[in-house]
C-alpha cells in the first residue's frame, strides 16, 4: 500500500488531521511536521527496520514521534508510562531497542534510573535535518510497525508484533461496522501506548479523519469537546465513561455530530447503559486484545438491551469459533482474522502453539456464541476452576456477589482440595461499615447459585494486586495477608 500519511496529504491536504487544545493541523501540515522530525531522527541514525522504543504521553510530540518513526520504517516499541522500573528494564532488554525516545511531558523518574540508551524528544528537535532522508514509499502489509506488550495479566507480558496489514484490516473492520464519513472525528483519550489509542491514530491515517488528542483524562475538558465541538466518536473504558456521565450537568447534551462511544476493556453495568440511553449516547461495546490489534467483536447499541452481557458479533473480516465446548456450549474463544498479529517477539514458538492448523488464534479466553452469533465472554481459561468435574467461572460468581451492598470487590480463586481437585474460595474487600460474616456469604451463595460454586472460605483483604494498566492480577493474590471472616 502507498504510505498512508503521504496519501492523505495528497488526497485531503486541507482536511483537519489533528486537533490540540490551542491549535490544529491539516493532513498537509501534519505531514510537513512529521517529515521534518523524521529527517532529524534520521540525522540521529534511525534507519528503516531499526527498533526504537518510545516512552510517551498523549502529547503532540509523542504523536509526531510515532508517525515520524513510522515514516522512516522503524519498528516502534511502545512502553507503558505506568510501568515500574523493573518492568521497563525487562521490556527494553527484551525488545533490544536501539534506544528509547522519551517525551519530556511524561514522568521520567522511573525510566531515568535505568541504564539503557535513551534520549529526550526535546533534545532531538534541535538536530539539523538529514537532507538525504526519504520517507518509506510503501507500507507493506507484512512489515512490523509496532511492538506492543500485552498487559501481563496471565504471566509475563509478551511483545506482540503488529504489522501495517494488522492495523489496516482492524481499521477496515471497524469502519464497516460504524460507517465512516467525512464529518467524523475521533477523540483520543485512551493512551497512545495501548492498542486502543494507537489504533485511533492509524484509523485517522486510513480514513482521513481528524483526531482530538487529549493529553490527560480530564472529564470536564473532554465533555466540553463532546458538547461544543463537532467530535463524533470517542473510545473509552467503562470507568472513563462513568466519569464523563457523572460530570455532565442536567440537560447538557453532546453535539449533534456525535455518534457513539466505543467501549473496550471489559463489560459495562446495566445502570450505566441505561443512563447513556436516557442521554441519547449510543454505546458500542467491544472485545479484543493486543494480539488482534484492537477489536474483533462489537455489540452495537441497537442490540445492547436484547443481548445484555454479550460483547457482540464478529466484525466483518473476523471469523470466530468456540472449541472444546462443555455441555453448556462454553469453551475457548478462537479468532481468525487478517488483524491477528504476526508473532510474539523472541517467542515465535509460543505464538505457533497458540495458532491452530487452520490459522485460528487461541485467545485463552472462554465464552460461548449464541444462535445469532453473539459472543459472551466468561473469563480466562486459566482462571476457570474445576471442582469435582464441574466448571466454575470466577466472574460469574463474583457478579452474583457484587449485588450485595458492603462488598466492594471480590475475587474467586481455586484452592487445591484432595476430594474435589479444587474448591472455590473468595478474597473480599468489604466496606468498613459492613457486618458480613463468612457464614452470611455462604448462605447468600447457596440461595443464588449451585452449591458447588459457593466459595468455601472468605478471606478479607484491603486491596487487590493490579497490573500497570489497572487489571486485577489474580495470580498474585496469594501473596496478600488476609483475615478469615
Ligand atoms: P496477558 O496476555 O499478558 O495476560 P492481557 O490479556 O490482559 O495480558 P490485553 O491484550 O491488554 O492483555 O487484554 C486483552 C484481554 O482482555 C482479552 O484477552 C480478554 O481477556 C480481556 N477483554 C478484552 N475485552 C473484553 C471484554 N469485552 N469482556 C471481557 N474481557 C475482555
Ligand atoms: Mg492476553
Amino acid at each position: 500500500m502507498e504510505n498512508w500519511l503521504k496519501k492523505q496529504a495528497q488526497l485531503n491536504p486541507k482536511k483537519t488531521a489533528l486537533i490540540l487544545e490551542h491549535s490544529d493541523f491539516t493532513f498537509k501540515e501534519l505531514d510537513d511536521s512529521v517529515q521534518l522530525y523524521a529527517s532529524k531522527l534520521s540525522t540521529y541514525g534511525v534507519k528503516q527496520h531499526d527498533r526504537i522504543a518510545i516512552f510517551i504521553t498523549n502529547s503532540f510530540n509523542g504523536y509526531i514521534a510515532i508517525l515520524a518513526l513510522q515514516q522512516i520504517g522503524a519498528e516502534i516499541v511502545f512502553l507503558n508510562t505506568r510501568l515500574s522500573k523493573d518492568e521497563l528494564v525487562f521490556q527494553l532488554r527484551d525488545s533490544n531497542a536501539k534506544f528509547c525516545l522519551k517525551d519530556d511531558n511524561a514522568d521520567l523518574s522511573e525510566i531515568e534510573q535505568i541504564d539503557y540508551p535513551q534520549v529526550r524528544i526535546s533534545k532531538t528537535l534541535s538536530l539539523v535535518n538529514d537532507k538525504s532522508y526519504q520517507p518509506v514509499e510503501e507500507f507493506n502489509n507484512d512489515d512490523v510497525t509496532s511492538i506492543m506488550y500485552t498487559s501481563g495479566t496471565s504471566g509475563r507480558p509478551k511483545g506482540v508484533l503488529q504489522t501495517f496489514g494488522n492495523h489496516f484490516y482492524s481499521a477496515i473492520g471497524t469502519s464497516l461496522n460504524l460507517g465512516i464519513n467525512y464529518r467524523d472525528s475521533w477523540v483520543l483519550a485512551v493512551p497512545l501506548f495501548h492498542i486502543s489509542g494507537l489504533s485511533i491514530a492509524m484509523r485517522s491515517l486510513i480514513y482521513g479523519i481528524g483526531v482530538y488528542l487529549i493529553p490527560k483524562f480530564d472529564e470536564t475538558y473532554i465533555n466540553k469537546i463532546l458538547i461544543n465541538e463537532r467530535a463524533s466518536i470517542i473510545s473509552l473504558v467503562p470507568t472513563m465513561l462513568k466519569r464523563l456521565l457523572n460530570n455532565l450537568a442536567p440537560k447538557q447534551k453532546y453535539n449533534s455530530n456525535f455518534r457513539c462511544v466505543l467501549l473496550g476493556g471489559g463489560p459495562i453495568d446495566n445502570w450505566t447503559l441505561l443512563r447513556c440511553n436516557m442521554l441519547a449516547i449510543p454505546v458500542i461495546q467491544s472485545y479484543g486484545m493486543t494480539e488482534t490489534a484492537s477489536n474483533v467483536v462489537a455489540l452495537n447499541n441497537r442490540d445492547a438491551q436484547r443481548k445484555v452481557g454479550s460483547s457482540g458479533q464478529a466484525l466483518f473480516p473476523v471469523q470466530l469459533r468456540i472449541t472444546q465446548k462443555n455441555n453448556e456450549g462454553i469453551g475457548e474463544i478462537e479468532v481468525k482474522a487478517p488483524n491477528v498479529a504476526k508473532s510474539y517477539l523472541n517467542m515465535p514458538e509460543l505464538f505457533r502453539q497458540r495458532m491452530t492448523k487452520d490459522n485460528y488464534f487461541r485467545t485463552g479466553d472462554i465464552g460461548f456464541i449464541d444462535d445469532e452469533g453473539f459472543l459472551f465472554v466468561k473469563g480466562r481459561k486459566d482462571d476457570m476452576i474445576i471442582s469435582g468435574g464441574e466448571n466454575i467461572y470466577p466472574e460469574e460468581v463474583e457478579n452474583i456477589y457484587s449485588k450485595i451492598k458492603g462488598i466492594l470487590g471480590m475475587l474467586i480463586i481455586g484452592k487445591r482440595n484432595e476430594t474435589w481437585g479444587q474448591v472455590p474460595i473468595a478474597y473480599v474487600i468489604l466496606d468498613e461499615k459492613a457486618y458480613l460474616t463468612g457464614q452470611d456469604l455462604i448462605d447468600y451463595g447457596r440461595d443464588h447459585m449451585a452449591h458447588y460454586k459457593v466459595p468455601k472460605e472468605f478471606r478479607q483483604v484491603d486491596h487487590f494486586p493490579q497490573t500497570s494498566s489497572g487489571k486485577v492480577l489474580r495470580r498474585k493474590i496469594y501473596d496478600l495477608p488476609y483475615k478469615l471472616i
